[in-house]
C-alpha cells in the first residue's frame, strides 16, 4: 500500500502499534515519533532501517521510510546530496517548470526528510557486515545497526581528469547531455568518448546542437554496430578520431578544445561552447562489494522487478543498480520503490516472528497440559 493513501490503518511492528493516518495528521505524528537519538560515545546506534546515500534515491527513500514511522537514519556521505550538488541548473525535474539548482533541490529533499523525522548523518560509511542481522554499518568511528538496509550511493561519472576540466565544469562541461543539451541550441559542441554512452550523447545532441564534434582516442568505436552506423552517417557529426582532450579553452565559459593526436604528433583546436565527457560511470560500490551481488559492469544487482539485493533485507535505489536511465526522477522512483519494499519486508518478518512465537507458546501449552 502507498503511505499517500488518505486512509488511516493500524498496523504492527516491532511490537509497536502504529497509527497510519491522513496526511495532515501523520505530520503531526512524524513530530513526536521515536526515532532513535544518534550514539552515546562507544555505544552503537540501532535502527528499524539504515539509508546509505543522500541522493534523490537516499533522500526519498527517508522520506517515505519516516513517514511509514521507521524512523530512518540516513548516513549521507562526507559531501552528501550526490550527483546533482555538482549540476548548476536542473531544467527536467518535474515541478520545477522554472528550473532548480542541483544543490537547491537537494536541499528541499533533505528538508523534507527531515521534517518527518529521518536523522541524516553527514559521513561516509567505511565498513559494513551485512553476514547476520541485525546488520552493521560503521560511519566515523560509529556503528549503526540495522534491522533493514537501503543502499543508494549512486554512481560517478567519469572525467578526463585534466585541469581545465575542473574549473570549466558547469559552464560548458557536462557528463549528461540529457541534463544539459537543452542549453546548447544553435551551438557547437563536442562529445568526447567511443562507447554507447558517447554515441548515443552525439545522436542525441544533434536534436539541438549546430555541429556534434565527436572525439575519440582509437580508430574503433567500442559502441554497439547500430549506434556507430547511426552516428557515422549522420550529416551533424563530425567524428575527430585518434584524438585526445589536451585543454578545454575558455576563461568563464567553454570557448574550444585543443587535440592531441594519439597516432602522429601535432593536433588542433575547435571552436566550441560545450564539451560532453562520456567515458562511463563508476558505481560507488566498494564497501558492498564483499556481500552484494554485481552485474558484469559492477553494478549492484536487484532481484526480479523489486529492489531487493541478494540478501534478505537489504535494498537497492539508483543509480548505483542502474546504469540506464541514471536520472535524478529515476532515481527518486527508486527510493521509493525501495522504502515500500523494505516497509513490506519488515512487517512480514513481524508477521513471521509473531506466527512463530504463537506457535511456540501453543506447544508450549500442549505440553504443560499433557505433563
Ligand atoms: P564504456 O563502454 O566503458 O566506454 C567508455 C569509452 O570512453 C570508451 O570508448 C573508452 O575508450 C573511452 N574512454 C575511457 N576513458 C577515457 C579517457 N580517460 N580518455 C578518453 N576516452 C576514454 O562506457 P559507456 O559508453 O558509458 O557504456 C557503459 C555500458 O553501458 C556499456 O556496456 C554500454 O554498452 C552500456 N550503454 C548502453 C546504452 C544503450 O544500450 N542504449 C547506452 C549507454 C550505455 P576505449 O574504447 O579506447 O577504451
Amino acid at each position: 500500500m502507498s503511505n499517500d493513501e488518505p486512509t488511516s490503518t493500524n498496523r504492527t511492528l516491532s511490537g509497536l502499534s502504529l497509527t497510519f493516518l491522513p496526511p495532515a495528521e501523520s505530520d503531526e505524528i512524524a513530530s513526536v515519533s521515536t526515532h532513535p537519538s544518534l550514539a552515546e560515545p562507544g555505544r552503537p546506534v540501532d535502527a528499524r532501517v539504515v539509508i546509505v546515500g543522500s541522493g534523490p534515491a537516499g533522500l526519498t527513500a527517508a522520506i517515505y521510510s519516516a513517514r511509514a514511522n521507521l524512523a530512518p537514519i540516513v548516513i549521507g556521505g562526507l559531501s552528501g546530496g550526490g550527483q546533482l550538488m555538482i549540476t548548476g541548473e536542473v531544467k527536467n525535474y518535474p515541478g520545477f517548470p522554472d528550473g532548480v539548482g542541483g544543490p537547491e533541490l537537494m536541499g528541499l529533499f533533505r528538508q523534507q526528510a527531515e521534517r518527518f523525522g529521518a536523522r541524516i548523518v553527514d559521513s561516509d560509511v567505511d565498513r559494513v557486515d551485512l553476514g547476520s542481522r541485525p546488520f552493521r554499518l560503521w560511519a566515523a568511528g560509529v556503528e549503526y545497526r540495522a534491522e533493514a538496509v537501503i543502499v543508494a550511493t549512486g554512481a560517478e561519472a567519469l572525467w578526463l581528469g585534466i585541469e581545465s576540466e575542473t574549473r570549466l565544469r558547469g559552464r560548458g562541461v557536462s557528463a549528461c547531455a540529457t541534463c544539459d543539451g537543452f542549453f546548447f541550441r544553435g551551438k557547437e559542441v563536442a562529445v568526447v568518448g567511443g562507447g554507447d554512452s558517447a554515441l548515443e550523447e552525439a545522436l542525441f545532441l544533434t536534436r539541438f546542437a549546430s555541429k556534434v564534434h565527436l572525439i575519440h582516442r582509437r580508430d574503433a568505436f567500442r559502441g554497439s554496430k547500430i549506434m556507430q552506423s547511426r552516428v557515422t552517417s549522420h550529416p551533424g557529426i563530425e567524428l575527430h578520431l585518434n584524438r585526445t582532450v589536451e585543454e578545454i579553452l575558455g576563461g568563464e565559459h567553454v570557448e574550444g578544445v585543443r587535440l592531441g593526436r594519439t597516432n602522429a604528433a601535432g593536433g588542433e583546436t575547435l571552436r566550441l561552447d560545450g564539451v560532453f565527457v562520456a567515458i562511463g560511470h563508476r558505481p560507488n560500490v566498494a564497501v558492498f562489494r564483499d556481500w552484494l551481488e554485481t552485474d558484469q559492469r559492477g553494478y549492484l544487482q536487484v532481484q526480479g522487478a523489486t529492489t531487493a539485493s541478494n540478501v534478505d533485507g537489504v535494498f537497492v535505489a539508483g543509480d548505483v543498480d542502474d546504469h540506464r536511465y541514471r536520472q535524478a526522477v529515476t532515481a527518486a522512483g527508486e527510493g521509493c520503490r525501495a522504502a515500500i519494499d523494505v516497509e513490506r519486508w519488515l512487517e512480514a518478518q513481524e508477521e513471521y516472528a509473531g506466527r512463530t512465537t504463537a506457535a511456540t507458546s501453543r506447544s508450549g501449552s500442549r505440553q504443560r497440559a499433557a505433563r
